[in-house]
């Protein structure tokens, strides 16, 4: 039976335990040891009923995602589900933790299915692109209908027990410990003389699964999972399964789940799933060295950043102190994280309680003093050298002795500015991204003194705060900003000056899968903190004009972007919807004029490659310097909220070659092509490999 499977007997029950720790991944060793534990208790004639048990923190919590590219090894998921639907003795499965994928389905092919009431349970697999491919798309609608199926795969969300029970998923609720209760919900069904109860034999109940219906839900899904296939081929299976017994609905579902696997769309989006995994690996960082408790925050800056983060932390538990020089700025801060929890409400994304008791955990105020009490100071002043030396000057003073120091600059340097105090081992920076609530990277900027404790610190606190951290070394902008500033951001402002305007720049960008265009983005970001972070001394230097000239200038004109109401766009108070500004245009041709540029039209294809190719460079620049992980799991989370993945799914095959140091070359031969195939004013191959 091997290891991760053994049986035990408690009366007439026989109890399957699956142990494969961590999480009890659904393996190749685990189908086996099931299939063998059934077999077994064929010829057993002391079990009267089976229950299906997970050992650990969890019952299987997914499937073993190596099998993806292994293959499924013998025996196969419909072997040993369907060995365990047609069991001849009841079967029941206790679930407790969270059920993912496998797990849920390891679940509908048992007879009855009992739960702890924290347990949770889902269907994940869209957002790898693929479908449940192990029977849940063929059993799932016979528990609880084809519309509440397809309801529940496409949102990919896990339910808590309560509501599977509401829903029919679940039959019984086990207070207290969960082994010894299901083994007497066991015994209660043999002594009722309960049968097994197979989810094949059941119908599906069609009602409300219309044309309409899919309809609607592959319109939510275009919005929820932009540019992804996965939404339809769940819909093309959900419909199999009303029109197929289960026996052979499983065949077709197995051909369109292969069909998804194959996709270049699922292949990305495993690729991102692993590469977000090994980023949060640090090299030099032993995992013996322990975290400090981080349990109150105060952010200096209640800007843009100090707002977001403020937000983040509050989300998470932790009690904030967020202060402004100027009080005013303190009060629009309030105002704004008020506004923002209030339109989560309106989304459904929170409820009135959660958003009161996540305010109160946020104090706003201006004295620099609160400090003093707390664990972590996070910094979001201006980015300026002179303000960031003299604030922590200042910590070093009021801070206790064992706080953490952390600055959200974009650009400077992180150890210039530890250097302004008397423990620069815990000074670190934390880079946020905007909009800091939303953005899930967080670049953990590693000094030359920073500590193992301090790094750990904040590698915990990014987890804590549902980041994916990336550790960065001290340089100007990182990783995520060196990438864009010196390449997406920079090109596209050229191609404004040769002829595109920021609509079409935005568009053509917003196709190819970005959550947003560059224009919008640097609006929303504030125009004047990528011009500060270009007045550092050294920053221009080697770099010919044109360099950044539209939105240097717009900025200069405080045009801020959506904070002033104009910038690369004009905007109506209390709305974010992008207008055209022919003022804009007015800048963009002068400048052009008076960099002798002459403006010509310029393809959608042209912008698509121009502002693509530098990000694809970046990362071959990393793959040569030894560390393809990091570029790539910054890549997705950067760039791309969680469910906004399409840019991923079509970039991810240049990140590949890109990745790949010996297949580099691949990317700059095309890199150098590209001149050939535009005829690119200015200089784009000499920006590119800048
Ligand atoms: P912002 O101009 O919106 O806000 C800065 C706030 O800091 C202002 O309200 C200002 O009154 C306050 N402030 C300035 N000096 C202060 C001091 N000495 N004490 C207390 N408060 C002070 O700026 P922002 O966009 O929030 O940027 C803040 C920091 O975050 C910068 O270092 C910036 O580079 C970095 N950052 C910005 C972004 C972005 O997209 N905006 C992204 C990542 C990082």
């Amino acid at each position: 039976m091997g290891q991760v499977v053994r049986l035990s007997a408690q009366g007439n029950v026989a109890v399957v335990i699956i142990d494969s720790p961590p999480v009890n991944a659904m393996s190749q060793e685990m189908r086996q040891g099931l299939l063998d534990a059934f077999n077994a208790l064929r010829s057993d004639a002391s079990a009267k009923a089976v229950l299906i048990h997970c050992a650990g923190r969890t019952f299987v919590s997914g499937a073993d995602l190596r099998e993806f590219d292994t293959g499924v090894g013998e025996p196969g998921y419909h072997q040993v589900f369907g060995a365990i639907e047609n069991f001849e003795k009841p079967v029941i499965a206790a679930l407790h933790g969270t059920a993912m994928g496998a797990g849920v389905e390891i679940a509908l092919a048992s007879h009855y299915r009992c739960a702890s009431p924290d347990a949770k349970m889902g269907l994940p697999e869209i957002t790898l692109g693929i479908i449940p491919g192990a029977g849940g798309t063929q059993r799932l609608p016979r528990l609880i209908g084809a519309k509440a199926a397809a309801e529940m795969i496409l949102n990919a969300a896990p339910i808590a027990a309560p509501k599977a029970r509401e829903m029919g998923i679940v039959d019984e609720i086990i207070e207290g410990e969960l082994l010894a209760g299901a083994v007497a919900y066991a015994e209660r069904l043999i002594a009722n003389g309960a049968k097994p109860r197979p989810t094949a034999a059941r119908t599906v109940d069609a009602n409300g699964f219309d044309d309409a219906f899919v309809k609607a839900a592959l319109q939510d899904a275009a919005k929820k999972w932009r540019g992804q296939q996965a939404p339809s081929w769940v819909l093309d299976a959900i419909r199999v399964s009303l029109q197929l017994p289960v026996a052979e609905g499983v065949k077709r579902e197995r051909e369109i789940s292969l069909a998804a696997e194959q996709s270049l769309e699922s292949r990305a989006l495993r690729h991102l799933f692993f590469a977000e995994r090994e980023v949060t690996k640090i090299p030099g960082l032993s995992p013996e060295v322990k975290a400090k408790d981080i349990d109150t925050v105060a952010i200096v800056g209640a800007g843009t950043m100090g707002r977001g983060i403020a937000i983040c932390c509050a989300d998470a538990g932790i009690d904030v102190q967020l202060i402004d020089m100027s009080p005013e700025a303190a009060a629009k801060a309030l105002e704004a994280i008020g506004k923002t929890y209030d339109s989560s409400v309106a989304k459904g994304r929170l409820n009135a309680a959660d958003k009161a008791q996540r305010l109160a955990r946020i104090h706003v105020g201006s004295d620099i003093g609160v400090v003093a009490n707390v664990a972590l100071v996070i910094e979001a002043a201006f980015e300026s050298m002179d303000v960031k030396k003299d604030l922590f000057g200042k910590f070093d003073k009021l801070c206790r002795r064992d706080a953490i120091l952390a600055t959200n600059t974009s650009t400077l340097d992180v150890d210039a500015i530890a250097a302004m105090t008397s423990r620069p081992e815990q000074v670190v920076g934390l880079h946020f991204f905007s909009p800091a609530n939303v953005m899930r990277l967080l670049e953990i900027v590693r000094g030359a003194k920073t500590s193992p404790t301090t790094l750990a610190t904040a590698v915990a606190v990014g987890k804590r705060l549902r980041k994916v951290g990336v550790v960065a070394g001290v340089c100007y902008g990182f990783i995520g900003n060196r990438m864009m500033l010196e390449g997406y951001v920079r090109e596209a402002d050229q191609l404004l000056l040769e002829g595109a305007t920021p609509e079409q720049i935005d568009r053509v960008m917003l196709k190819f899968g970005m959550a947003m265009g560059p224009c919008t983005m640097n609006d929303m970001a504030g125009n004047d903190v990528a011009l500060k972070s270009r007045e550092v001394p050294g920053v221009r230097d080697g770099k010919p004009r044109p360099y950044h000239e539209v939105i240097d200038t717009l900025a200069r004109m405080n045009r801020l972007g959506q904070k002033t109401g104009s910038g690369f766009y004009r905007y109506e108070s209390g709305d974010r919807a992008t207008h055209h500004d022919p003022a804009t245009d007015a800048v963009i041709e002068s400048l052009a004029e008076s960099l002798n540029i002459t403006r010509r039209p310029i393809s959608d294809d042209e912008i698509e490659v121009r502002c693509i190719y530098p990000l694809i460079h970046r990362l071959w620049i990393s793959a040569l310097s030894g560390r393809p992980d990091v570029l790539r799991g910054l890549f997705g989370p950067r760039y791309y909220p969680r469910e906004d993945r399409r840019a991923a799914r079509q970039t991810w095959p240049l990140l590949e070659t890109g990745g790949a140091v010996g297949e580099a070359r691949e990317v700059e031969r095309e890199v150098r092509g590209l001149q050939t195939a535009y005829s690119v004013g200015g200089g784009y191959q000499q920006r590119l490999l800048m």
